[in-house]
Protein backbone atom coordinates (compact mmCIF):
# COMPACT_ATOMS: atom_id res chain seq x y z
CA UNK A 1 0.00 0.00 0.00
CA UNK A 2 2.38 2.61 0.58
CA UNK A 3 4.35 1.79 -1.95
CA UNK A 4 1.66 2.09 -4.03
CA UNK A 5 1.05 5.71 -2.89
CA UNK A 6 4.47 6.68 -3.41
CA UNK A 7 4.39 5.68 -6.73
CA UNK A 8 0.64 7.17 -7.90
CA UNK A 9 1.78 11.49 -7.16
CA UNK A 10 5.00 10.68 -8.85
CA UNK A 11 3.31 9.40 -11.82
CA UNK A 12 0.95 11.31 -12.05
CA UNK A 13 3.21 14.57 -11.83
CA UNK A 14 5.18 13.09 -14.20
CA UNK A 15 2.35 12.69 -16.91
CA UNK A 16 1.10 16.36 -16.15
CA UNK A 17 4.86 17.50 -16.33
CA UNK A 18 4.86 16.08 -20.09
CA UNK A 19 1.62 17.22 -21.29
CA UNK A 20 2.47 20.48 -20.72
CA UNK A 21 5.55 20.61 -22.13
CA UNK A 22 4.23 18.60 -25.24
CA UNK A 23 1.79 21.69 -25.40
CA UNK A 24 4.19 24.15 -24.49
CA UNK A 25 6.65 22.91 -27.45
CA UNK A 26 3.63 22.79 -29.92
CA UNK A 27 2.51 26.06 -29.09
CA UNK A 28 6.63 27.22 -29.55
CA UNK A 29 6.82 25.40 -32.60
CA UNK A 30 3.90 27.37 -34.09
CA UNK A 31 4.83 30.92 -33.21
CA UNK A 32 7.92 29.88 -35.17
CA UNK A 33 6.70 28.67 -38.27
CA UNK A 34 3.94 31.89 -38.34
CA UNK A 35 6.92 34.04 -38.04
CA UNK A 36 6.77 36.14 -41.40
CA UNK A 37 10.16 36.41 -42.48
CA UNK A 38 11.28 40.25 -42.90
CA UNK A 39 14.06 41.24 -45.05
CA UNK A 40 15.37 44.79 -43.60
CA UNK A 41 18.28 47.03 -44.25
CA UNK A 42 21.35 46.45 -42.40
CA UNK A 43 21.56 49.40 -39.72
CA UNK A 44 25.12 48.92 -39.01
CA UNK A 45 26.21 49.40 -42.83
CA UNK A 46 28.65 52.05 -43.24
CA UNK A 47 27.83 54.98 -46.02
CA UNK A 48 30.15 54.48 -48.88
CA UNK A 49 32.25 57.50 -49.10
CA UNK A 50 31.30 59.61 -51.94
CA UNK A 51 33.48 63.11 -53.34
CA UNK A 52 31.84 65.98 -52.98
CA UNK A 53 30.45 66.42 -56.86
CA UNK A 54 29.01 62.69 -56.62
CA UNK A 55 27.44 63.71 -53.64
CA UNK A 56 26.08 67.24 -54.50
CA UNK A 57 25.21 65.38 -58.02
CA UNK A 58 27.07 68.32 -59.48
CA UNK A 59 27.99 67.96 -63.19
CA UNK A 60 31.49 69.80 -64.04
CA UNK A 61 31.12 71.99 -66.79
CA UNK A 62 33.65 74.79 -68.61
CA UNK A 63 31.38 77.56 -68.48
CA UNK A 64 30.69 77.36 -65.03
CA UNK A 65 33.85 79.21 -63.77
CA UNK A 66 33.30 80.14 -60.55
CA UNK A 67 32.87 76.18 -59.56
CA UNK A 68 36.04 75.58 -61.44
CA UNK A 69 38.28 78.34 -59.84
CA UNK A 70 37.42 76.67 -56.72
CA UNK A 71 39.76 74.14 -57.67
CA UNK A 72 42.94 75.92 -58.75
CA UNK A 73 45.60 77.69 -56.75
CA UNK A 74 44.90 81.50 -56.21
CA UNK A 75 48.49 81.86 -56.50
CA UNK A 76 49.69 80.06 -59.68
CA UNK A 77 46.41 78.73 -61.38
CA UNK A 78 47.36 75.19 -61.24
CA UNK A 79 44.57 72.89 -60.45
CA UNK A 80 44.53 70.92 -57.28
CA UNK A 81 45.16 66.89 -57.44
CA UNK A 82 43.03 64.94 -56.44
CA UNK A 83 44.83 63.99 -53.00
CA UNK A 84 44.14 67.84 -51.95
CA UNK A 85 40.98 68.09 -53.67
CA UNK A 86 39.68 64.37 -52.41
CA UNK A 87 37.30 64.06 -55.70
CA UNK A 88 37.10 60.64 -57.11
CA UNK A 89 39.36 59.42 -60.11
CA UNK A 90 36.38 60.22 -62.51
CA UNK A 91 35.39 63.88 -61.15
CA UNK A 92 38.68 64.56 -61.24
CA UNK A 93 39.26 64.20 -64.55
CA UNK A 94 36.39 65.47 -65.75
CA UNK A 95 37.51 68.82 -63.86
CA UNK A 96 40.99 68.93 -65.43
CA UNK A 97 38.82 68.54 -68.89
CA UNK A 98 36.52 71.34 -68.21
CA UNK A 99 39.22 73.89 -66.60
CA UNK A 100 41.76 73.33 -69.76
CA UNK A 101 38.48 73.83 -71.97
CA UNK A 102 37.07 76.81 -70.46
CA UNK A 103 41.10 78.18 -70.74
CA UNK A 104 40.78 77.23 -74.57
CA UNK A 105 37.45 79.24 -74.62
CA UNK A 106 39.56 82.44 -73.27
CA UNK A 107 36.59 82.20 -70.11
CA UNK A 108 39.35 80.72 -67.55
CA UNK A 109 43.01 82.13 -66.58
CA UNK A 110 45.74 79.87 -66.48
CA UNK A 111 48.43 81.37 -64.36
CA UNK A 112 46.10 82.73 -61.79
CA UNK A 113 42.45 82.79 -60.04
CA UNK A 114 40.58 85.57 -61.12
CA UNK A 115 40.04 87.82 -58.10
CA UNK A 116 36.66 88.08 -57.99
CA UNK A 117 36.64 84.35 -56.72
CA UNK A 118 39.11 84.79 -53.65
CA UNK A 119 36.42 85.13 -51.28
CA UNK A 120 34.61 81.64 -52.33
CA UNK A 121 33.64 79.25 -50.03
CA UNK A 122 37.13 76.34 -49.53
CA UNK A 123 36.04 72.81 -50.46
CA UNK A 124 39.19 71.97 -49.25
CA UNK A 125 42.55 73.02 -47.51
CA UNK A 126 45.49 72.70 -49.34
CA UNK A 127 47.78 72.34 -46.55
CA UNK A 128 46.21 69.38 -45.42
CA UNK A 129 46.02 67.08 -48.36
CA UNK A 130 43.46 64.14 -47.74
CA UNK A 131 46.07 61.73 -48.75
CA UNK A 132 49.56 61.96 -49.17
CA UNK A 133 51.13 62.30 -52.58
CA UNK A 134 52.68 59.44 -54.54
CA UNK A 135 55.93 61.21 -55.21
CA UNK A 136 56.09 62.21 -51.76
ZN1 LIG B 1 33.00 61.15 -57.07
Amino acid sequence: MSTINLIRPLFSSFRRSTITLSSKYSTGSKTVDNDPVVDIENPFEKEKPQCILCKTKIVPNYKNVQLLSQFQSPYTGRIYGKHITGLCKYQQEKVEKEIVKAQNAGLMASYLKDPQFFKDPKLFDPDKPLRPHRFE
